[in-house]
Order: C-alpha cells, then sequence, then structure tokens
C-alpha cells in the first residue's frame, strides 16, 4: 500500500501491510506456506543475523503472510509495530515477558477474561512473577496498588463478560504518574470501537481468535506498541534498555527506539519462547479483517436490539449492557468506544439457575459455546461451565452469578435472535 497514513480506518483494513505479490502479481495476500527462505549470500544471512537487515529466515520468527498481518493490525490501532502469535494468552505472556522477572508484580483490573485470571493467579507465579487485583474503578486503590517491583498495569477496554468500560484515560494517567506501562486487551471492543493507544496505552493485546478473524476458525494473539514509552527512563526494564548480550551487546531501544518492543518480540520473544502464529491462521485472520467495520457495526445493531428488548422484557431480572441508557457505564461510551459497547453482555433471569439451564437447552438459532466474536450468536451460563469451580460468592464477584448467562451477539436477523430468545424464554419460565 502506498504510505498513506491519511487513510481511513476502512480502507486500512483492506490495504494495509499488503502489496500486489512481487513474484507473481497475486492481488490476495498469499499463504507464504515456508519454513526457511533462501539467503542471497552468505553476507545477507550475516545481516539478518546481527538484525542489521530486516528479512526473513525461518518461519519461527518471521513470516511474510504474518508480516502483513501484523502491519495491519498495527496500522488499525495506531500502533508502530505488532507482533502475532499463536493465542490471545500467549500474546499475553509474550507482552509481560520483556518486562517481568522473578519477584516482579502486575496490576490487574478485577474485570477479566477468566482464562487472564487463571493465568495471571496461577500460572505466572512458576516463573516468579505475581499479579494484584485491583477495581480500577478506584484510583486511589490502584495507586496504592503500585511498589517498587511493579512492571506493569493491565486492564481490557470493554470487559469480559460485557457491560463495563474501563476509563482508560483515568488509568492511564496513573501509570504515567507511576512511570509504568499500561497494557491493554483489547480483544471485546477491536480497534473499530475501541483505541487504546489514542487514550495513553503503552501496549495493546489481542485475541485475534474472536472478532478480528471474527468467524471462529483459528487461535491467535497479537501485541503492538504504542511506540511511545521511553523504556531506558526509570532503568526498570533492562530487557530493552540494557545490552543483550544473545545479540553481541546490542541495546534494543538504543538501536530500534520506538521499534523496540516489536523487534525484541521477534527477535528474542518468538525465537526463544516459540508461541508462533502459522501463516494458514494469519490468512484467516486477514480475510476477516478486511470487513471488521461491517461485522462490528452489526454486531452492535443487534446487540442494542436484543438487550434493549431483554430489559423490557418481565421473565428477566435485569440486563448489564453498557450500551443500555441504564448502565452506570454508559457515560463513558462516547468517550472510549464512540461506535459503540461491543456485543458482549449478561442478563440475568428470574427463574434462577434451573431457568438459564433450561434456557440453553431450548435456544435454537444461538449456540451453547466457549467462544465470543464470532459472526453466529453464542451463549453460555457461566456458572455451570466456564466459572463451575468457584464458589457462589466468587461467581457473583465475576459477574457469573448462577441467574446469569452470557451472549455474544452475532450478525444474523436481529428479528430470529429475538424469536429465538422469546421461545426460550418461555420454555425457561413455565
Ligand atoms: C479469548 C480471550 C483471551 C484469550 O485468547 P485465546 O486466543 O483464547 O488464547 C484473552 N482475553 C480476552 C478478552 C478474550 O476474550
Amino acid at each position: 500500500m502506498p504510505d498513506a497514513p491519511a487513510y481511513g480506518f476502512d480502507t486500512l483494513q483492506v490495504h494495509a501491510g499488503s502489496r500486489p505479490d512481487p513474484a507473481t502479481g497475486a492481488r490476495q495476500t498469499p499463504i507464504y506456506q515456508s519454513t526457511a527462505f533462501v539467503f542471497r549470500d552468505s553476507d545477507h544471512a550475516a545481516a539478518l543475523f546481527n538484525l542489521q537487515e530486516v528479512g526473513f529466515i525461518y518461519s519461527r520468527l518471521t513470516n511474510p503472510t504474518v508480516a502483513v498481518l501484523q502491519e495491519r493490525i498495527a496500522a488499525l490501532e495506531g500502533g508502530a509495530g505488532a507482533v502475532c502469535c499463536s493465542s490471545g494468552h500467549a500474546a499475553q505472556i509474550m507482552a509481560l515477558f520483556p518486562l517481568m522477572g522473578p519477584g516482579r508484580n502486575l496490576i490487574a483490573s478485577t474485570r477479566l477474561y477468566g482464562g487472564t485470571v487463571t493465568q495471571f493467579t496461577q500460572t505466572i507465579r512458576r516463573f516468579g512473577w505475581s499479579a494484584t487485583f485491583v477495581d480500577f474503578d478506584d484510583l486511589d486503590a490502584l495507586r496504592a496498588a503500585i511498589d517498587d517491583d511493579t512492571r506493569a498495569i493491565f486492564c481490557e477496554s470493554i470487559a469480559n463478560p460485557g457491560g463495563y468500560i474501563t476509563d482508560l484515560d483515568a488509568v492511564a494517567a496513573v501509570a504515567d504518574e507511576a512511570g509504568l506501562p499500561l497494557i491493554v486487551d483489547n480483544t471485546s471492543a477491536t480497534p473499530y470501537l475501541c483505541r487504546p493507544i489514542d487514550h495513553g496505552a503503552t501496549l495493546v493485546v489481542h485475541s485475534t481468535t474472536k472478532y478480528l478473524t471474527g468467524n471462529g476458525t483459528v487461535t491467535g494473539g497479537a501485541i503492538v506498541d504504542s511506540g511511545r514509552f521511553d523504556w531506558s527512563a526509570s532503568g526498570k526494564f533492562p530487557s530493552l534498555s540494557e545490552p543483550e548480550p544473545a545479540y553481541h551487546g546490542l541495546k534494543f531501544h538504543e538501536t530500534f527506539g520506538a521499534l523496540a518492543f516489536t523487534f525484541h518480540g521477534i527477535a528474542i520473544g518468538l525465537r526463544d519462547l516459540g508461541m508462533t502464529m502459522n501463516p494458514q491462521g494469519a490468512h484467516y485472520t486477514l480475510m476477516g479483517i478486511e470487513t471488521l467495520s461491517l461485522r462490528m457495526q452489526r454486531h452492535v445493531e443487534n446487540a442494542v436490539k436484543v438487550a434493549s428488548w431483554l430489559e423490557r422484557d418481565p421473565r428477566v431480572a435485569y440486563v448489564t449492557y453498557a450500551g443500555l441508557p441504564s448502565s452506570p457505564y454508559n457515560a463513558r461510551v462516547p468517550r472510549i468506544c464512540p461506535k459503540g459497547a461491543g456485543a458482549l453482555f449478561t442478563f440475568s433471569l428470574k427463574a434462577g439457575y434451573d431457568g438459564c439451564v433450561k434456557l440453553i437447552d431450548s435456544l435454537e438459532l444461538f449456540s451453547h459455546v466457549a467462544n465470543l466474536g464470532d459472526t453466529r450468536s453464542l451463549i453460555i451460563h457461566s456458572a455451570s461451565t466456564t466459572h463451575r469451580q468457584l464458589t457462589e460468592a466468587q461467581q457473583v464477584a465475576a459477574g457469573a452469578a448462577p441467574d446469569v448467562v452470557r451472549l455474544s451477539i452475532g450478525i444474523e436477523d436481529p428479528d430470529d435472535l429475538i424469536a429465538d430468545l422469546d421461545q426460550a424464554l418461555a420454555k425457561a419460565s413455565a
């Protein structure tokens, strides 16, 4: 694509990062299904291995199809660069890896995807890292949780299971005061609805498994770097500011400037952790991203219609969707996600736990799956599935009380979705 930063979102989602294939003229980005790439000569090989020249060596680090996706996601998020990897959870580890070390901690929002809570409470402890969970609406508590060993602040823009929107500007100001990077998981919003870097985020992580791919075919992840953080200012981020022994003492921040995090993610993260996205997966995600804005508009329109209908229904106790005027987070929508509050939300059934189970088993269009962000409408009863191991008090705190179900609204005909919910609610409430 010609170098024209003025292009709008809908143009970038189709073109950013891609150009007709120089060898064949292929207009669609080819799937470069090759493990290795031939060096021009020995000097070329040495320059690539020294990071003096950018190019393709081996697909654990870089691949031309994956590179197009990286450039496209970086463009849509307004970042300096991006690294793709094998899943959203891999992206979280890859984002934290250069920042953390034994004894270091991160401060995380209490409102997170369930799998992220498990990753942060259990698994990262094996690396000697820890997480402190704080309500990010309480900025004093957030400030108080930061100590000398804190290396990152982590939250979601539109938080899973939906209905909550983080005040990113306020959280970024606290991170800034403390000289810490803010990492925002933008999976549920996508860059079409929210651009965290515009609100002060340092890094943006994605599960591309969800809306970016959009059709429930492949898992993938991405880390986007704003390129704005000064990794050398505090001495707290030696992986980026100090000499790297594996590259003859090269200093990533000094050498690559705004692209330091991106180069580190490829040259160290992918090289040594190996959580690589494959070119076939990148292809499916590129295909999905071409229609991201069109899908997100429809997802949001449908979510507003279905949530409004549910809120008026006497069989429903309450609906938590930030797109409804009744939501305490509705006022944040125009500033944080001006094109809509996403398509994920929960509602509570007056018929309780048994009613929820009956509802799910009676639905015909909605699929009962542990996924979100598909073109198809999805439902899950968290208390009997993903949050089954928690006590009832923990379920309530996580927004997954026994009488609550979560919807991920798809792009079908909204009247059909409402009709399906109507017939299932009748059975559930009988
Ligand atoms: C799904 C999801 C993840 C994890 O992504 P995977 O691709 O399943 O590893 C992380 N954060 C959020 C908000 C998600 O929805």
